[in-house]
């Protein structure tokens, strides 16, 4: 059984590989936010909950990936409730052939499907419609996903989502999932306005300093840039050799799933860098080759 952790009166978490985070609206009822990976991990959330005499009113999904919205369906036919999330977002969860698109580039090959890209599908709504508490805010941290959105409870807790991974993360998997760099980047400088509120990361230690990891995720990101310009000066390639020459030379190990993610968040450096004008492209026998811009 996963713990729940007491952050205040009314704002507990559950803590599992993917944090679910809950408030207590009153003595009978609470919302949830994120559901967790699977079935599996959901009825474990509402065994826990419902031994303590409390009812799912409704659920905030910070953004549309399996770990986060996973237990949507379970969750809300076993209770009747509704799920809510930002535009795009509550699309990516009720169709999530179209999420593993965006991230294999075509229809999507079920081989690397295992555990991620896969959410049962569930209608989800918009957020504006929320029956959210007094003092609930909702925030953007665009950039790991398109939409994805951070939930301030009404007693201060900040969740926020995947916006931050840990440093053992960033040292281990070094390429993490970003969708669009450089608004992760703005996202991440605005982050650390949050510095000496409670912020609760969906991978990281709960925290009141975020403004540490927020630079340490800022120089990950800039360090992959770097690390890809000093590969490409040295001859132009697609983006698979580029992805495979930044594998080995930052020692990764990978499966297919991995493979696929760090590709594409590698071609999202590099609309980056070339939307900076520093990198530049040749079409050469029906092949897409990257290379540094001439000055
Ligand atoms: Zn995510």
């Amino acid at each position: 059984m996963f713990d729940l952790i007491k952050l205040t009166d009314r704002t507990f978490y559950f803590d599992m590989p993917t944090k679910i985070g809950v408030y207590k609206i009153d003595d009978k009822r609470v919302f949830i936010i994120d559901t967790g990976i699977s079935e599996k991990s959901a009825k474990r959330v509402l065994k826990t909950l419902g031994e303590m005499g409390l009812e799912v009113d409704f659920i905030l999904n910070t953004h549309s990936h399996t770990d986060h919205a996973g237990g949507n369906k379970y969750i809300c036919e076993a209770t009747g409730c509704k799920a809510y999330t930002a535009e795009v977002e509550d699309v990516l969860i009720e169709f999530s052939d179209v999420e593993a698109t965006l991230v294999y580039g075509g229809f999507p090959c079920r081989d690397f499907r295992k555990k991620f890209m896969n959410t049962p599908s569930c209608k989800t709504y918009n957020i504006a419609e929320a029956p959210l508490p007094k003092g609930t805010e909702i925030f953007p941290l665009y950039g790991h996903t398109a939409h994805m959105i951070g939930i301030k409870t009404p007693d201060d807790v900040y969740f926020i989502a995947d916006v931050v991974n840990s440093k053992d993360t960033l040292d281990k998997v070094k390429i993490c999932y970003v969708y669009d760099i450089d608004t992760q980047l703005e996202t991440l400088e605005k982050l650390k306005e949050l510095d000496g509120k409670l912020c609760v990361p969906a991978h990281a230690e709960v925290t009141e300093n975020i403004s540490t990891l927020a630079e340490e995720n800022i120089k990950n990101l800039l360090e992959i840039r770097e690390e890809i310009l000093k590969i490409l000066r040295e001859k132009p390639l697609t983006a698979e050799e580029l992805t495979a020459n930044l594998c080995r030379n930052f020692g990764l190990k990978l499966d297919l799933m991995g493979l696929v993610m760090i590709t594409s968040t590698v071609k999202s450096h590099l609309s980056s860098l070339r939307h900076k004008g520093i990198i530049d492209w040749v079409m050469e026998d029906f092949t897409w080759y990257w290379k540094i811009a001439e000055e």
